[in-house]
């Protein structure tokens, strides 16, 4: 109904796609994509973890001195919970990516809940750690996420860009990135494939190389952030 207001109100249901999917809406729930323009870095994100092959990604990470933010499905971390750990015991920061990857349009507040709930849930017992941010699955932000963000403390962050790693070689990722490492842009890229075992992701791997052999220091979403709740 509100949706339908809101697309009759502009002539056009591009806003309505856009206040769902956009990455610098508002409209459903407040939300950051970008970082302030004097930060000393950008922030590097990872989607869809932990997989088995995100202890590769950890050396990565590790031999070029880089942070991250891992933002984790709760049915990953309930299959592969040593992972989980292992990112956190690197130093990188755990967010949450709700639970089984669904998506959250034309789903009620009770369904919101259930996923992004389960997702903090699985954190909390895999690691002790309760996260600070929550990226929708496929970005989608619907009715009721907000009073949900609002309960669970969660802040949303969407980002800068994002790398489309699930289908692109290595080389188009990096050089789609590369331009848009300004201080303060976030990146998304992905250490998982929603919720498949043993994930190919060798384009994320080499991309994330390609990447930081150029890039300014790359940081967690916190080191951009105050948080408002401290
Ligand atoms: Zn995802």
């Amino acid at each position: 109904m509100l949706i339908a207001a809101i697309g009759a109100a502009a002539g056009a249901a591009g806003l309505a796609a856009w206040a769902v999917r956009g990455k610098s809406s508002q409209l459903l729930a407040p939300a950051v994509w970008r970082g302030p323009r004097d930060a000393a870095g950008f922030a590097l994100t990872f989607d869809d973890g932990p997989s088995e092959s995100t202890p590769r990604l950890l050396n990565i990470l590790a031999r070029h001195n880089a942070r991250a933010t891992f933002f984790v499905c709760g049915a990953n971390v309930r299959r592969l919970p040593s992972v989980a750990r292992e990112i956190v015991a690197a130093g990188h920061e755990i967010a949450c990516h709700g639970d089984v990857h669904p998506y959250y349009h034309f789903r009620g507040a009770a369904f919101l809940r259930r996923d992004i709930g389960g997702g903090m849930d699985a954190i909390q017992t895999a690691t002790g750690i309760t996260p600070r941010w929550f990226r929708p699955p496929y970005g989608i932000r619907w009715f009721g996420m907000r009073p949900v963000l609002r309960e669970l403390h969660l802040e949303l962050a969407m980002w800068t860009v994002i790398g489309r790693d699930w289908k692109l070689p290595a080389s188009e990722i990096a050089a789609a990135i590369r331009p848009e490492l300004r201080p303060g842009a976030i990146v998304c890229l992905h250490d998982g494939r929603i919720l498949t075992a043993n994930p190919n992701i060798d384009n994320t791997l080499d991309a994330t190389r390609q990447i930081l052999e150029v890039a300014p220091p790359a940081f967690t979403l916190s080191r951009l952030f105050v948080s408002p709740w401290e």
